[in-house]
């Protein structure tokens, strides 16, 4: 058999943004994926689900799995024709063994390919505002391993050398080491007051950095309870920190926010509301259940009404379902409920005449005001409200409405509800959102709450919650904004 390739992969940091594109490309390929504990969590969830996935870090008391077992792992997936991503944290080639990996596979026969990634003692500085070279500051960068102990005699670091290294150090290390580290450049000349930063997880969500000098560098780490993984960097360029750090500027840094729309909706809140600096919690609370119906004639109506994106996104499934398309809708005057829906009618195909400048079932009803109405059609979920079709039979239109889906609820791991309670506000998108995540949770009196609109607000305090923030315009950028003016100078 022809053995399958092997591909040394860098995970990159942590953020899950910064995996290269290769990196997910091959993700998303491979029947086997040996991973260390350092990747972002986000990293696997590209995986075919067949894949299979092994888990090779460090074991819960902080043994490692031996390295000889990763390279027999590597060796007997690869030999038995199977296409195996060795996925670790950082690049694989800096402090990654993946130099070893890959002699393991060309003794074997195996082919390899090395994807590199982002290493963390590049990025974890950048997150905190530090360049690791700088004109007239540091025109070289060394990456060193910390881990080394410097009390043995054969200890493989030079350190009077690195002490004279002319340029930025950059360690790899357990915090343990950092005064023996400290200490060991001061005697070898390196100044006292130098600059050292620390940067805990790096990259990553309560991302933390420490300034402060060689001298005092070991004290106030441990003071600070400074954990692993950290870097620490050694030389002036740390004091651009003081004028470049932008991550704990951001408005919304320090803030977790739980989002408990259904998933497909939450990804484009959510990575908005990191944008902004936010540790986001994905809770849904809530999930889309298709419902099949009988799609009427449509020509029989002058009036289309849409009231969620949902709603619109399952017109057209149903549509495509009976070979159907947008020419369906042609002729009639189509409503969409506000923004969000008439961008999925765009992704369709259809231009919504209509687009009520308050995005609930009262605004678009004042701007149908003007429309003659004859026979209307409300697309929407079975649970909707009645103020629409009500309103519109009040004007004497005749008003069918067609049930093309129902909210159920989402499953919630109780890790999840977990972290959802305990963050500083949770948002909810429809009266949905509130009913099934306050099912699913206990009591919410930690987070502050946030409303997309009066529906939603309304539901809320009839579940005895006074929303402490609530959008206007009722839409997730209008629930951006609003929690944006709750936290008007950032944290
Ligand atoms: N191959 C990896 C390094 C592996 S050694 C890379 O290129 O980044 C593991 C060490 O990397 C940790 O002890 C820590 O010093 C550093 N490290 C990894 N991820 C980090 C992070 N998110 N923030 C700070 N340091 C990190």
């Amino acid at each position: 058999m022809t053995p399958g390739t092997v591909y040394l992969v860098g995970a990159g940091p942590g953020d899950p943004g910064l995996l290269t594109v290769r990196a997910a490309e091959l993700i998303a390929r491979a029947d086997v994926i040996l991973h260390d504990r350092l990747i972002p969590a986000a990293a696997l969830a590209g995986a075919r689900p067949d894949a299979e996935l092994l888990y090779v870090g460090k074991q819960g008391g902080g043994e490692q799995v031996p390295q000889e077992e990763t390279h027999r792992l590597l060796l007997e997936h690869a030999l038995a024709g199977r296409s195996v991503v060795r996925l670790k944290g950082g690049d694989p080639f800096v402090f990654g063994r993946g130099g070893e990996e890959a002699l393991v596979c060309l003794e074997a026969g195996i082919p390899f390919e090395v994807v590199p990634g982002i290493t963390a003692g590049v990025a974890a500085p950048a997150y905190a505002g530090i360049p690791v070279t700088h004109r007239e500051l540091a025109s070289a960068v060394a990456f060193v391993t910390g881990h080394e102990d410097p009390e043995k005699p054969d200890s493989a670091l030079d350190w009077p050398a690195l002490a004279g290294f002319p340029g930025t150090l950059v360690f790899y290390m357990g915090v343990r080491a950092l005064p023996r580290i400290a200490e060991q450049l001061m005697a070898g000349g390196r100044p006292a007051d130098e600059p050292v930063a620390v940067v805990e997880r790096g990259t990553l969500p309560g991302q933390r950095t420490l300034l402060s000098t060689l001298t005092d560098v070991g004290e106030r780490a441990a003071a600070e309870g400074i954990r692993a993984p950290a870097v620490a960097l050694v030389g002036p360029v740390a004091g651009l920190r003081e004028r470049l750090a932008w991550l704990e500027r951001r408005p919304l840094h320090g803030r977790t926010i739980a989002v408990t729309r259904a998933r497909p909706q939450a990804s484009a809140l959510a990575a908005r509301l990191r944008e902004l600096g936010a540790a986001v919690v994905e809770a849904p609370a809530i999930t889309i259940r298709p419902i099949a119906a009988q799609l009427p004639d449509l020509r029989r109506y002058d009036l289309i009404c849409v009231t969620s994106p949902n709603g619109a996104h399952e017109l057209f499934r149903q549509l495509a379902a009976a070979a159907l398309d947008a020419r369906a809708l042609a002729g009639r005057t189509v409503a969409a409920i506000g923004p969000g829906t008439a961008r999925a009618l765009g992704e369709h195909g259809v231009r919504a005449d209509l687009v009520p400048e308050r995005a609930v079932a009262e605004g678009l009803v004042d701007a149908l005001a003007a429309v003659d109405v004859r026979r209307a059609l409300v697309v929407r979920a079975s649970e909707g409200r009645e103020t629409l079709p009500e309103a519109l039979r009040a004007r004497g239109a005749e008003v069918d409405v067609l049930a093309l889906y129902e909210t159920v609820a989402e499953q919630l791991d109780a890790e999840t509800a977990r972290a959802a309670a305990h963050a500083d506000y949770v948002t909810f998108t429809s009266a949905s959102t509130v009913r099934f995540f306050l099912a699913a949770t206990d009591a919410l009196d930690g987070p502050r709450i946030a409303s997309i609109g009066p529906a939603t607000s309304a539901a809320l305090r009839e579940a005895g919650l006074e929303p402490d923030v609530e959008a206007d315009p009722h839409t997730p950028d209008g629930l951006v904004a609003a929690l944006l003016a709750d936290n008007p100078q950032g944290v």
